[in-house]
C-alpha cells in the first residue's frame, strides 16, 4: 500500500533527534525533526519561488556559479563536519566537497534552448524545455554531499526548485552546505529539510512535488515509486548494486591488486558502485586472494579525523549489522576469512577489511549487497561461467573485466547487463556520462544532458508553414 498519509510520530512534534559520530558510537549534535506543517510550507514556498527561478537563464547561470565558489571556500568548514558524522577519512570528504562544487559549475548555464523539429510535413514546430515545478531530492547517508548535488544542480539549472531531504544519519553537512548555497540563491529555491521517517515518505507523495529523485536502497526505491505514485510525479530512481569484476587469464596481479582493493573499500566498502564481488581465473585465485589480504591487512583502519587513516567506520549501527550477519552467513557456509572476518574491539562502528574465500557462490555475501568492508573471491573454469555468473543478479549498476589485452576485455565488457562498464578500472565517473542502472537498480538516467533532461518536459508549438510564408510575403 502507498504509504501517502503517513501518521505524525508520537511526542516528535518540535523535536530534534541526535546524530551519532560513528567513530565512537556516541551522539555529538542533532537536527530538526521537521514534521507534515513544516513540510507543507517549505514546498507551498518552493512552488511560489518557481515562478521568478524558472524565467531568467542567465541569472540561474550566475547563481549557481556563485554557490559553487561558496561550497568551494567553505571546504574546510564542510570537510571535517562530513567526516564526523558520515565516517569517512577526511581526504575523501573534501573531494566529495570539490565533487559537489564542480557539479554546480558543470551545470550552471546547461539549459537547452528552443529545438526546431520537423518530419517534412509543411508545420514549422519547436520543442521549447520547460521544468517541471518543485522537485524532491532524497538521498542516502554514503557520499551526503554529492549524492544530493547530483539531483540539485541539474534540477536548479533546469529552472525547477528543490526540497532536499538527507539521511537522518547525515543531515549535518548537508544543512550547512545548503544555508551557503542559499546565500547564493533567491530565497526557498533550494531548502533542506531534516527528521526521521514518514518524512520521505511525506515529501515523496506531497501533491506539490512535480518530480521525485531518490538515491538509496531497492526496497525504499520501491516504496517511494509507490509513494510518488498518489500525485503521479515523475521519478528517478538510483539504486543498491553488485557489481561484479572479472579478472582474465592475462591479468598482471601485482599491478592491479591496489587498485582492485580501492575499488572494493574506498567508504568502507559503502558506494553503490563499488567492486562487490570478484572473479578471478582457478590458477590465478590463491594468488588474487593473498594479494588483496596483504591490502586488507595492512589498510589503516581508525578515526577519519585522524592524519593517515584509509578507512573509516561503519557508516552506522544498523548498517554495520548488516555487514556482520553477511560475513556470519558467509563464514558458516563454508567460506574462510583470509583477511578480517571480524568487527574491531573498540568503540564506534569499525569492522576489520575482510576478504573472503571458498565463498559458496548462493551465500548472501555474493547474492546480495553487502554495503561494507568485506569482498568475496570467486574461482571460475572458463570465461562464459564468470560472465553468466556476475549477470546472475537482480541489479544492473556496474561491472568491471581487469587484463593485459585491453581489446578482449573490453570484448567482455561488453558482455556485462549492466548500465556502465569499466576496464582496469572501477566505479570512476564522468560529470558528462548518463548514469543509469538496469535492472533493480534503477529507473531514469542521471548526469551529464541525460540528467538535466531528466528534470525538463518538452513543450511543442506548431505553426502552419503555409500561413508562416503568406505573412512574410505579406
Ligand atoms: P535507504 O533506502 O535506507 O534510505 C535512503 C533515503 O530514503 C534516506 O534519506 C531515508 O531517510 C529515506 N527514506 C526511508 N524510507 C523512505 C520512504 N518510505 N519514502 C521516502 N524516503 C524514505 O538507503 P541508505 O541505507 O541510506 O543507503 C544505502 C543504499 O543506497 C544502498 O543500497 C546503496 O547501493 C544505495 N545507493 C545507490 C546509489 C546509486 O547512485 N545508484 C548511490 C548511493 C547509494
Amino acid at each position: 500500500m502507498p504509504n501517502c498519509r503517513p501518521r505524525r510520530g508520537p511526542g516528535t512534534r518540535g523535536g530534534r533527534f541526535a546524530v551519532v559520530d560513528p567513530a565512537t558510537g556516541e551522539a555529538f549534535d542533532d537536527s530538526p525533526d521537521q514534521q507534515a506543517d513544516e513540510l507543507d510550507a517549505v514546498v507551498g514556498r518552493a512552488q511560489d519561488a518557481w515562478r521568478d527561478w524558472r524565467s531568467d537563464d542567465g541569472a540561474r547561470a550566475a547563481a549557481l556559479l556563485a554557490a559553487a565558489d561558496a561550497v568551494e571556500a567553505a571546504g574546510p568548514g564542510l570537510a571535517p563536519l562530513l567526516t564526523r558524522e558520515q565516517g569517512k577519512p577526511l581526504t575523501e570528504s573534501y573531494a566529495e566537497v570539490a565533487r559537489t562544487a564542480a557539479r554546480l559549475r558543470y551545470f550552471a548555464g546547461s539549459a537547452p534552448g528552443p529545438l526546431p523539429i520537423t518530419d517534412g510535413r509543411p508545420v514549422l514546430s519547436e520543442i521549447r524545455w520547460r521544468p517541471l515545478g518543485p522537485v524532491a531530492a532524497i538521498v542516502p547517508w554514503n557520499f551526503p554531499l554529492q549524492l544530493a548535488s547530483a539531483k540539485f544542480a541539474p534540477a536548479l539549472a533546469a529552472g525547477n526548485t528543490v526540497v532536499l531531504k538527507p539521511s537522518p544519519f547525515t543531515p549535518l553537512a548537508t544543512r550547512l552546505m545548503v544555508s551557503l548555497i542559499s546565500a547564493a540563491l533567491p530565497e526557498d529555491v533550494l531548502t533542506v529539510v531534516t527528521g526521521r521517517e514518514p518524512l520521505g515518505a511525506r515529501l515523496a507523495c506531497h501533491p506539490g512535488i512535480r518530480h521525485v529523485t531518490f538515491t538509496g536502497s531497492v526496497p525504499t526505491g520501491r516504496a517511494v515509486a509507490e509513494e510518488a505514485a498518489a500525485s503521479l510525479a515523475r521519478v528517478t530512481l538510483e539504486l543498491g548494486g553488485n557489481d561484479a569484476a572479472i579478472l582474465l587469464d592475462d591479468v598482471d596481479v601485482d599491478r592491479i591488486a591496489e587498485r582492485l582493493f580501492w575499488s572494493a573499500f574506498r567508504n568502507c566498502g559503502q558506494v553503490c558502485m563499488a567492486v562487490k564481488r570478484v572473479y578471478v581465473p582457478a590458477r590465478l585465485h590463491s594468488g588474487v586472494v593473498e594479494a588483496l589480504a596483504r591490502y586488507a591487512k595492512s589498510a589503516v583502519v581508525g578515526s577519519g579525523l585522524d592524519p593517515g587513516t584509509q578507512l573509516g567506520p561503519v557508516n552506522n549501527a544498523q548498517q554495520l549489522a548488516r555487514v556482520e550477519d553477511c560475513t556470519a552467513q558467509a563464514l558458516s557456509d563454508g567460506a574462510r576469512a583470509a583477511a578480517g572476518g571480524h568487527r574491531l574491539d573498540r568503540p564506534g562502528y569499525f569492522f576489520a577489511p575482510t576478504i573472503l574465500t571458498d565463498v559458496p557462490p548462493d551465500s548472501v555475501v555474493v547474492t546480495e549487497e553487502q554495503f561494507g568492508p568485506v569482498l568475496p573471491v570467486l574461482p571460475y573454469g572458463n570465461l562464459d561461467e564468470a560472465i553468466d555468473a556476475a549477470n546472475d543478479t537482480r541489479f544492473g549498476l556496474g561491472g568491471s573485466v581487469w587484463g593485459t589485452d585491453l581489446d578482449r576485455a573490453e570484448a567482455v565488457a561488453g558482455r556485462l547487463e549492466c548500465g556502465t562498464a569499466w576496464i582496469n578500472h572501477h566505479a570512476e565517473l564522468s560529470l558528462a556520462q548518463p548514469f543509469a542502472g538496469i535492472k533493480e537498480s534503477g529507473v531514469g538516467v542521471a548526469g551529464g544532458p541525460w540528467g538535466l533532461y531528466g528534470n525538463l518536459r518538452p513543450f511543442v508549438v506548431h505553426r502552419p508553414q503555409e500561413e508562416q510564408e503568406e505573412q512574410e510575403e505579406g
